[in-house]
């Protein structure tokens, strides 16, 4: 470390740090910046442990105006951030999201639906059996759907890679990448000033970003700001069917909130949100009977095909569920000059770091935001006023 003051500090440099810190530093290169990250393998962060998917089927206009920025990023990423000659490979497969609903759920996926075509989204509204021509695997005959929203121009990609695009920019721009713990967030008079490290030592900063992802409660905890945000464990498995697939399908959202990704070949991924599924920030383990017992029937039942199958992998990663509103927290602390939140992306913020990269920068430099995202800020949870998305259970 060859420097003790920095203008901004990121506690964690995972996606959302390290897309923020380019946005600053491509606004002013002068910027001393630190991105502190407590363990560069990214072995728990969420971001590597993430299923990668972008959408515009939200309900929230700037959820939706999020995306869409994704969308128009991704189109020139590779060149954006390439760094000495290095090109990032993110593997954008627009393959779709099909999202089925019930007849509980169509009011507000229609309302949705026009909501987006209003922004200008490739989404439409497709019938069951417009749905199966889509997706053969379906079945229709047993009337467990009403219908479809199926966008087009969804669809996954490998997180990390997008990660050390932006970590790498980052760096190349003039960002310090330092691999320490932030164990306090240091304030004075209502002023942030900077940051403790596991070691002892200690940094100083007029602005800390909390960006530590599903840890960002604790640490927020340090300064005395409480965010209504929970780590949970979320599992993925891998199962090998013996479908063989013309092309690749397109991600599927049954009624249930559960999700399935078509890999390749017979090769899905799949999982689903549970009410009980564990608060923790170190339990990893996944369990194959919780797939077996709780998603594979449900599957059986949409795709009778996936009556016979073998689960071949999984892994567990954590939501940063934000417990007021399931929306991500995006701003300063109004309580704590200099504090910036960065959380509760409650499962859908991969895709967001595009948009809240800009978005922060902005904040953080005083600008006017290209797309302004203060539904978002943290004074509504002092306020009690929730931006909900919508009353189903979604990715
Ligand atoms: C199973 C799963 C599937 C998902 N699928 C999708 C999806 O398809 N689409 C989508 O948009 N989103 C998805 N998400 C959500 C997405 O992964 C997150 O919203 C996003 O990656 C959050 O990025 P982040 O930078 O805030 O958090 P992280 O990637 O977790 O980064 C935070 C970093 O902070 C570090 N850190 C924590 N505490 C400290 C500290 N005290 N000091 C220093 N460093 C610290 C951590 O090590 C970590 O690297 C999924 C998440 C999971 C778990």
């Amino acid at each position: 470390m060859t420097n003790q003051y920095y203008d901004v500090i990121f506690a964690g440099a995972g996606v959302m740090g390290c897309a923020i810190a380019t946005h600053l530093l491509q606004r002013d290169n002068q910027l001393k910046i630190a991105l502190i990250e407590k363990d560069l393998t990214y072995r728990y962060s969420s971001t590597v442990l993430s299923d990668g998917n972008s959408r515009v089927q939200f309900n929230v206009k700037e959820n939706i105006q999020m995306s869409l920025y994704a969308l128009e990023v991704l189109k020139t990423f590779a060149e954006d951030m390439t760094v000495a000659g290095e090109v990032p490979d993110v593997a954008f497969r627009q393959q779709g999201n099909l999202f089925l609903t019930d007849e509980a759920g169509r009011a507000e996926v229609e309302a949705g639906l026009a909501l987006q075509q209003s922004l200008g989204c490739n989404v439409s509204w497709l019938t069951p059996s417009e749905a199966k021509e889509i997706y053969p695997l379906l079945n229709v005959a047993d009337g467990l759907f009403v219908g479809a929203t199926f966008g087009r121009d969804d669809g996954t990609m490998l997180p990390q890679a997008v990660l050390e695009a932006y970590k790498k920019k980052a760096v190349a721009l003039g960002a310090e990448l330092i691999e320490a713990e932030v164990t306090a967030v240091h304030h004075q008079n209502g002023q942030v000033t900077g940051v403790q490290l596991k070691s002892g030592e200690v940094l100083q900063a007029g602005i800390v970003v909390n960006s530590a992802g599903a840890w960002g409660t604790q640490l927020a905890k340090t300064c005395g700001v409480e965010i209504p945000m929970e780590p949970v464990m979320r599992q993925v498995y891998i199962v090998e069917t013996a479908v063989q697939p013309e092309k690749v399908l397109p991600l599927l959202l049954l009624p249930s909130g559960t999700y399935i990704i078509h890999e390749g070949h017979g090769v899905f991924m799949t999982a689903h949100s549970f009410a009980d599924d564990p608060i923790t920030t170190t339990d990893f383990s996944w369990q194959r009977h919780k797939f077996e017992d709780r998603i594979w029937p449900e599957l059986a039942e949409f795709m009778p095909a996936f009556d016979s199958l073998r689960v071949v992998d999984g892994w567990a990663g954590l939501y940063a569920v934000n417990t007021f509103d399931g929306n991500a927290i995006l701003g300063e602390w109004p309580e704590l000059r200099g504090f910036y939140l960065v959380n509760g992306f409650s499962g859908h913020g991969f895709q967001q770091c595009h948009a809240v990269g800009r978005y922060l920068a902005e904040c953080i430099l005083g600008q006017p935001p290209t797309l302004d995202l203060s539904i978002f800020s943290p004074r509504r949870i002092l306020e009690n006023a929730p931006v909900f998305e919508n009353k189903q259970k979604i990715i």
